[in-house]
């Protein structure tokens, strides 16, 4: 089935009266279970939360078993049930702007009434969903750096206390490197500070590009950087600061008609229980500091 689009007024909504008694109760019951929709939901401004909300309310008029909800801008994909076969895809829109894509799938074809019900209830969706998005992408920049995109420093502490959780309850392993470009500020000097930033941006695409998905790359500020690494041991992350290393070292910017290169120190360690991460961190960064006394571009563990 081709895209829906959807932009309907509310007022749209109960245009079709037939004055009869059976279309009366209809009706009202009709505009009970919207009253309901639109009080659930007013209750959050979470997507992961208003997507099942909505799914559960569109339960009660229109049976299916899943949902999913893709913003390619945002880099959002939010799936509630399962996938099938049969589906019915709306793409939202508000003032022509895209709020994204929902798709509704069951076993069965949906047929023409129901997606008229559907269409009533995803015009009573527009407005919560797009509080919703600007709400996920105002958190979503308080978490990253303007400039290269990764995490900031702010985030670190919590993805750090997430992720020595997981650790322990997996009985796994936990890796940090600090990260620091060496003669940065001869970068800046030699090639202007907006080469600089071209090289801040090129190192960043570098290092996610070296990384699994699952790793987590934070700017900590200036040219230093923090990775955590997940289920990875002193070892693994020995081996992957490597692989960062040579790849950095390979890189080639070029910034309007200038093209140079630059080298990376790093500083290693292995999460130990009851770690904080100021203990971990300051391990790590003994580490990158014996690495730049000992002739930077290299790789310590701690
Ligand atoms: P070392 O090898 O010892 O790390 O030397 P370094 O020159 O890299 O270190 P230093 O701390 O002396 O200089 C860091 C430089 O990074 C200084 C600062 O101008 C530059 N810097 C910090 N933030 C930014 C930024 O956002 N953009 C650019 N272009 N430069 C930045
Ligand atoms: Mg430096
Ligand atoms: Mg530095």
């Amino acid at each position: 089935r081709p895209p829906r689009s959807t932009l309907f007024p509310y007022t749209t909504l109960f245009r079709s009266s037939r004055s009869n008694d059976t279309s009366v109760s209809q009706k009202l019951k009709q505009q009970d279970t919207i009253n309901h929709l639109i009080s659930a939901l007013q209750t959050t401004i979470i997507l992961d939360e208003l997507v099942p909300l909505f799914s559960n309310e569109l339960l009660k008029a229109v049976d299916h078993i899943g949902v999913i909800f893709e913003n390619p801008e945002l880099g959002i994909v939010f799936q509630h049930g399962s996938r099938t076969n049969h589906s019915c895809e709306y793409s939202l829109t508000i003032e022509n702007n895209s709020l994204g894509k929902l798709t509704f799938m069951r076993r069965q074809r949906f047929t023409e009434s129901e997606l008229n019900t559907i269409e009533q209830f995803l015009s009573v969706l527009l407005y919560p969903l797009k509080n919703t998005l600007l709400y996920s992408q105002a958190i979503q920049f308080a978490h990253t750096d303007p400039l290269t995109g990764v995490l900031n420093r702010s985030t670190l502490r919590s993805v750090f206390q997430k992720e020595v959780s997981l650790t322990k309850r997996h009985h796994s392993d936990l890796s940090l490197i600090m990260l620091d470009l060496d003669f940065f500020k001869t970068i800046n000097d030699r090639y202007g500070h907006c080469a600089g930033d071209t090289a801040l941006k090129d190192v960043t695409q570098c290092i996610e590009k070296t990384l699994r998905e699952s790793d987590y790359i934070f700017r900590l500020g200036g040219e230093e950087f923090a990775i955590l690494l997940n289920d990875t041991d002193l070892k693994g992350a020995e081996l992957i600061a490597e692989r960062l290393r040579t790849a950095i070292e390979s890189l080639s910017i070029l910034h309007d008609d200038t093209q140079f290169q630059l080298t990376a120190s790093m500083g290693i360690t292995q999460y130990k229980e009851n770690d904080s991460l100021g203990v971990i961190m300051s391990r790590s960064d003994n580490a990158l500091y014996k690495a730049k006394d000992s002739g930077r571009n290299k790789v310590v563990c701690a």
